[in-house]
């Protein structure tokens, strides 16, 4: 829509500004490698007064603005059609801890490998982390944020304490559960549609030095729902992260095991901190896995930067395309849609296939859709694509997304998501009025809107 017309060179004496074709092209797709959109140019700021500058201009000149941390959605979250992309990553000072109230400032730009850098030495983690450190502390809290202790804390979203933010029409503000709390409330999971988050007062905890894991493997589903049922409910074990295996992915290691019988095996992973010896038979008393292996253990740094295992190797992954599809399902109705959804998916896709499994704890966080009621699952399917494949494969991949939906699913906001108006009212429900009036209220010349949500016409 705007294009080259775009006069950005009125910003340049205010922040660092890349136009040149590398820095665009670079700006222009997100890790999915699904959607390309080619920003008119990327504006580098290093400071909130700077973001500041930046969110006003748009607002005078009318062009829409993208945020982008380090890009790892999978559907154009951060990306924009000829408006400028603010890449927050020079924002990214870190500290102090507050001992005292458990929490630690850290700017948007840093990132959580960053963050574990500067608190895992004086024994702190942050609250809860994903799989991927590499992401932005303002990329993952304006998403979500799941990672291995969410069966305890819920997700990052849900332990920041305060924001400091510049809403989509240039206001630089502080917001909490007390002060600003819509905006609070707007801004955490967000997806940037509300406001930019330059710094965040985020949750840490103390933590030991040692981290045990055992993997337990299952046959059947069922049982493993029972079983994390149960641990969640007596807040067992600081970690846990499940998936679901399937023969054709082939069982590698010392520590995997293949099903007796069927298709699939369900290893779960639950691992405790520790600095004297754990009682292991205290800890895995009442669970039904038919098998465990003990794994080494680690230095709790080590556990903490945990890549997903993925089913092929890790030098193919750089040409393959990733329509991650996540949904929270209701527990009650876990087990069932995941079996019909496995038997509709075609056998070849499968085996390229991750599967996770991640039971979620107590989640405050408005923006975060969840089924009505009870506990909740996060099922992700994430498929590795060849790009010549990948046109053909979407239409399966959404019509999963689909049925998770019908079995009363929410989808995750991070992965392959394309949706019209009439979805995204669906998605957010009785929240949508709320969604409509807060962007009125914070980005009421929608330069924050890069048409990932749809709003469609303005009531
Ligand atoms: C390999 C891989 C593993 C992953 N593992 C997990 C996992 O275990 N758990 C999990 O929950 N997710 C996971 N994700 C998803 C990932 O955490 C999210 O996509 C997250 O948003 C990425 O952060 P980012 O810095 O890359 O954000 P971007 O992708 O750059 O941005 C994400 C969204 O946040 C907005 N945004 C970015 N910065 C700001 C800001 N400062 N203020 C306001 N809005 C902003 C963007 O506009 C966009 O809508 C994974 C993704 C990949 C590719």
């Amino acid at each position: 829509m705007w294009g080259e017309t775009l006069d950005v060179h009125a910003l340049t004496g205010l922040v660092e500004i890349r136009d040149d074709e590398d820095a665009r092209r670079a700006a222009s797709v997100d890790s999915g490698r699904i959607v390309a959109k080619t920003p008119r140019a990327v504006a580098a700021p290093r400071s909130a007064r700077d973001v500041q500058e930046i969110v006003r201009w748009a607002n005078r000149t009318g062009s829409p603005v993208a945020l982008r941390g380090t890009g790892h959605t999978q559907a154009g979250q951060s990306l924009t059609d000829g408006g400028v992309q603010i890449d927050i990553q020079g924002v990214d000072r870190i500290g102090p801890v507050d001992e005292r109230r458990q929490t630690l400032r850290v700017q948007a730009g840093a990132t959580w490998r960053e963050v574990v850098g500067y608190v895992g030495p004086c024994g702190w983690m942050p609250v809860v982390l994903t799989n991927n450190l590499d992401t932005t502390v303002g990329g993952t809290l304006a998403t979500g944020g799941v990672g291995q202790s969410s069966h305890l804390y819920g997700t990052q979203a849900g332990n920041v304490d305060e924001l400091e933010v510049v809403t989509g029409d240039g206001r630089l503000l502080r917001c909490s559960a007390t002060e600003n709390a819509s905006l609070f409330d707007a801004t955490r999971a967000g997806l940037g549609q509300f406001s930019v988050i330059t710094e965040a007062r985020i949750r840490i905890r103390r933590v030991l030095s040692r981290v045990r894991t055992f993997r337990l493997v299952y046959d059947d589903l069922d049982t493993l729902l029972r079983d994390q049922a149960q641990i969640l409910s007596r807040r067992r074990f600081h970690y846990l992260r499940a998936w679901c295996r399937h023969r054709d992915q082939g069982f590698v290691g010392e520590d995997d095991d293949r099903p007796e019988a069927g298709d699939w095996s369900y290893p779960m992973d639950v691992s405790v901190e520790f600095d004297a010896e754990p009682d292991e038979a205290g800890l895995l008393a009442g669970l039904h896995h038919r098998r465990v292996f003990r794994t080494s253990d680690r230095d709790i740094a080590a556990f903490a930067d945990l890549a997903e295992p993925t089913p092929l190797p890790a030098a193919r992954h750089a040409a393959l395309c990733v329509p991650v599809t996540e949904a929270w399902l209701p527990w009650s109705a876990a087990a069932a849609c995941v079996t019909r959804l496995f038997e509709a998916f075609p056998p070849a896709l499968l085996a390229s296939t991750n599967v996770m499994l991640r039971p979620l704890g107590p989640e405050p966080t408005p923006m975060l859709m969840f089924p009505r009621k009870g506990p909740v699952l996060g099922f992700g399917l994430l498929p590795y694509i060849p790009a010549a494949a990948l046109q053909s494969a979407l239409p399966v991949v959404e019509a999963a997304g689909r049925r998770l939906v019908a079995a009363g699913g929410k989808r995750y906001l991070t992965g392959w998501v394309r949706r019209g108006p009439d979805e995204w009212r669906a998605h957010y429900g009785r929240q949508w009025t709320t969604i409509l009036r807060w962007k009125e209220t914070f980005d009421p010349h929608g330069v924050l809107s890069n048409g990932f949500i749809c709003y469609g016409p303005r009531p």
